[in-house]
C-alpha cells in the first residue's frame, strides 16, 4: 500500500480508541510523543457497551461505559493525542521503517511506531436468522438496545459474566428476562451468579443451545436443543441479546503479522510483536484475561516500549 501522498508523520498511531489504546495514547502524550489514535468505531470500544463498571480501581461503582470512556479520552487529549475517529482503516502497511495507515481510502498517516489495540467485536450465534434479525431484534449491546424492550420479554444468550451481569441490567427494562445457556454450569463470579439468580425477572434454559431464529417480519423467538437428551422445542420471546465472547480485530492487518490459531496477535511480555516497532495491546492479542484493567496495564507496556523503540 506504500504510498508518497502523506497526511501528516508521527512519532506514534494507535489503531484502537478502547481503554488499551486510550492509556497507550495518555503514556504517549504525556511523554511528549506525536501520537495520533484512529477508532474505527465509538471511542471506548466494547467498555461503552457496558452498563455499569464496577470493578475498575479509583472511580464510582456504578460508573457507565461511556463516562469512562470520555474521562479517559479526555486525559489523552489534555496530554496531547491527535483523534481521528469513526473513521474505516482502509490500508495498513508495516514493512517500512515509516509505517502507513489509510483512513476512508483516502488520507494516508504516517509513523515510526505502531500499537494495534484493535480489540473485539461480539462473536454471532451462527445461526440462521442472526443476520436477518440482527438490529431487529438481535442485539450484542444491552447498554445501546435495552430500552427498546422495555416491558418485553427478551433472552439473553451466554453464560459468562457479561452475560449474566447484562441480564440482570436488561431487568430495569423488560419484563422477563430468559438467560439460555449450553452447559449445566456458568462461568461467572459467584457474585454474578447470585445477583442473576435471585433476581425476580430472570429464569434460566441450561444445558440448551439455540438451533435457529424463528421470525417472519418480526423476531418471534428461537428453537433450542437440549444438549443431552436432544430434544427440541421453541421459546417465544420479543428480542435477543447474545453475549459468547469476542472475536479479535485483526482483519485489517497484514500477513506479516503473526496471529495464533484464534487470530490474535502473538507477543511477548512488553507487547512487542514479530515486527520491529509494531506492538500490540489489549483483547486483541493473544492471553487469557480480558477485562479493562488487563487492557489498561497492555497499553501502558506498549506505550512505554513504543518510546524505548523510538529512543533506539
Ligand atoms: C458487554 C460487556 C461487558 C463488559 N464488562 C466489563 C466489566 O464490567 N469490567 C471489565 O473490566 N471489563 C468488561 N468487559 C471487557 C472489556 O470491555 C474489554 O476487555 C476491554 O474493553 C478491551 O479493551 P481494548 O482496548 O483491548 O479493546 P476494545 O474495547 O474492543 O476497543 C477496541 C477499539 O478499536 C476499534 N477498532 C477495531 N478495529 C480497528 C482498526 N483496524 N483500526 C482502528 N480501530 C479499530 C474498535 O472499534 C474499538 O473502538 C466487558 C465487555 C463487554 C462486551
Amino acid at each position: 500500500m506504500t504510498k508518497n501522498n502523506i497526511t501528516e508523520t508521527y512519532d506514534v498511531i494507535i489503531l484502537g480508541g478502547g481503554p488499551a489504546g486510550l492509556t497507550a495514547g495518555i503514556y504517549l502524550g504525556r511523554a511528549k510523543v506525536k501520537t495520533l489514535i484512529i477508532n474505527e468505531g465509538s471511542i471506548g470500544g466494547q467498555m461503552v457497551l457496558t452498563h455499569a463498571i464496577a470493578n475498575f480501581p479509583g472511580v464510582d461503582i456504578d460508573i457507565s461505559g461511556r463516562d469512562l470512556s470520555l474521562k479517559m479520552k479526555a486525559q489523552a487529549k489534555a496530554f496531547g493525542c491527535d483523534f481521528e475517529s469513526n473513521v474505516e482503516v482502509t490500508g495498513i502497511d508495516l514493512s517500512g521503517e515509516l509505517k502507513q495507515v489509510e483512513i476512508d481510502g483516502d488520507e494516508v498517516f504516517a509513523a515510526k511506531s505502531i500499537i494495534i489495540a484493535s480489540g473485539g467485536t461480539p462473536r454471532p450465534l451462527g445461526v440462521n436468522g442472526e443476520s436477518q434479525f440482527k438490529g431487529q431484534g438481535i442485539s450484542y449491546c444491552a447498554t445501546c438496545d435495552g430500552d427498546f424492550f422495555t416491558d418485553k420479554e427478551i433472552l439473553v444468550v451466554g453464560g459468562g459474566n457479561s452475560a449474566l451481569e447484562e441480564a440482570v441490567s436488561l431487568t430495569q427494562y423488560a419484563r422477563k428476562v430468559t438467560v439460555i445457556h449450553q452447559f449445566d454450569h456458568f462461568q461467572a463470579t459467584e457474585h454474578a451468579i447470585k445477583l442473576a439468580q435471585n433476581n425476580a425477572k430472570i429464569s434460566f434454559i441450561m444445558e440448551s443451545e439455540i438451533q435457529h431464529i424463528i421470525g417472519d417480519q418480526t423476531l418471534k423467538g428461537v428453537e433450542i436443543m437440549h444438549m443431552k437428551t436432544k430434544a427440541r422445542s421453541q421459546v417465544f420471546a420479543d428480542g435477543i441479546f447474545i453475549f459468547i465472547g469476542y472475536i479479535a480485530n485483526t482483519d485489517s492487518l497484514p500477513d506479516s503479522i503473526i496471529l495464533n490459531a484464534r487470530n490474535e496477535i502473538i507477543t511477548d511480555e512488553n507487547m512487542a510483536t514479530n515486527i520491529d516497532g509494531v506492538f500490540a495491546a489489549g483483547d486483541v492479542r493473544e492471553k487469557q484475561f480480558r477485562q479493562i484493567t488487563t487492557a489498561v496495564s497492555d497499553g501502558t507496556i506498549a506505550a512505554l516500549s513504543a518510546i524505548d523503540y523510538l529512543q533506539k
